[in-house]
């Protein structure tokens, strides 16, 4: 199969090296960012099959996201190039050791304009991807870049559910992009198709439109097969018909909150192919979210399949 098959938008990201006000930073680091693209790369390091499909332009920030991502062996052969517009760019500033400020330059970006033709007719490459797929992942961001997106996700979930594809998707709500009711409005009509939801706790009461998380849990548990709830620190839950799963977090140091859902995601998807059981992949996401937290990086730093035992290895260890 074509394993994890995702659409969204990545961009070039600029990171301050050091804490302090961005405009004192003495240089920036550049790299790649987007949520998609990073489960993409996460499941691949696992040892799965993952495509990306999006759209950059055609400048030097589009060909480092294609080449990151060919050089993560991300499929890439369904993004598209888009000669009218620059790709996106994200702008992290580290403004405290513990404080993290995000800034996006992404309205008209390249991303934002993906559209359903580029999924477009079956056969062509994105939509024989999707149709290959063991899981389809989209996420609440895509909706929200432009209406065109919108349209986009929702054809690919479409193309997911009738070729009897999976469709997970993680709510990954961003403030910057729009309110809680354009969310709800953009993701709510997917759920029927959907089989893997992944919320953090303030993303569960946003999406369900409710005070509390029984609330939200008892109106959205029996909408999707496997309900996901991310709890940062204190690990994650999963709500399938069988009942309640918890797996409490795997203790690190906590470097980089930024890119622990992700990493969450991409490790609960990569259990879901290896064929393992509910527990299993809570466990495995649970892992793969450590080591994002305890890494500076939103992706770099996401483990290969024999990596994994490192996180449980003693303060001080060296491996020779
Ligand atoms: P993001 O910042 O990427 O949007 P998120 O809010 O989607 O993250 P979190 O709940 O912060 O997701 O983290 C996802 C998972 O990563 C958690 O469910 C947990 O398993 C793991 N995790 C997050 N923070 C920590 C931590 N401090 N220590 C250990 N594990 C953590």
């Amino acid at each position: 199969t074509a394993g994890v098959v995702t659409l969204g938008e990545s961009m070039a990201a600029l990171g301050s090296p050091a804490p302090g006000p961005l405009r004192h930073a003495p240089h920036l680091t550049l790299s790649i960012a987007g949520a998609e693209s990073n489960v993409a790369i996460g499941v691949r390091r696992l040892g799965h099959p993952s495509a990306w499909i999006g759209r950059v332009g055609a400048d030097e920030f589009g060909r480092m996201v294609l080449e990151r991502l060919r050089a993560e062996q991300v499929d890439v052969s369904a993004a598209r190039t888009d000669p009218a517009a620059p790709t996106g760019l994200l702008v992290k500033e580290q403004r405290t050791p513990d404080v993290t400020r995000v800034q996006y330059y992404r309205s008209g970006s390249a991303g934002s304009r993906l559209c359903p033709d580029d999924l477009a007719a079956p056969g062509s490459p994105a939509a024989r991807l999707i149709a290959d797929a063991a899981v389809l992942h989209v996420t609440g961001i895509t909706p929200l870049l432009s209406p065109t997106a919108a349209d986009a996700v929702r054809h690919a979930v479409g193309l997911a559910a009738a070729a009897g594809v999976p469709v997970s998707l993680d709510v990954n709500h961003r403030t910057a992009l729009g309110t809680p009711a354009q969310l709800r409005a953009a993701l709510l009509p997917l759920l029927p198709q959907v089989t893997q939801l992944f919320a953090g706790e303030e993303e569960l009461l946003l999406l369900a439109d409710a005070e509390d998380e029984a609330e939200a849990v008892n109106r959205l548990r029996d909408a999707v097969p496997e309900l996901v709830v991310k709890r940062g620190a204190d690990g994650a839950t999963l709500h399938t018909a069988a009942g309640v799963l918890r797996q409490p977090a795997v203790p690190v140091r906590a470097v980089d909150p930024v890119g622990a859902g992700d990493a969450f995601t991409a490790g609960y998807l990569a259990g879901l192919l290896d064929g393992s059981t509910p527990a299993e992949r809570l466990r495995l996401a649970c892992l793969t979210g450590a080591f994002a937290v305890s890494v500076a990086s939103d992706w770099s730093g996401l483990p290969t399949r024999d990596e994994l035992r490192l996180l449980t290895a003693p303060p001080g260890t060296t491996l020779r």
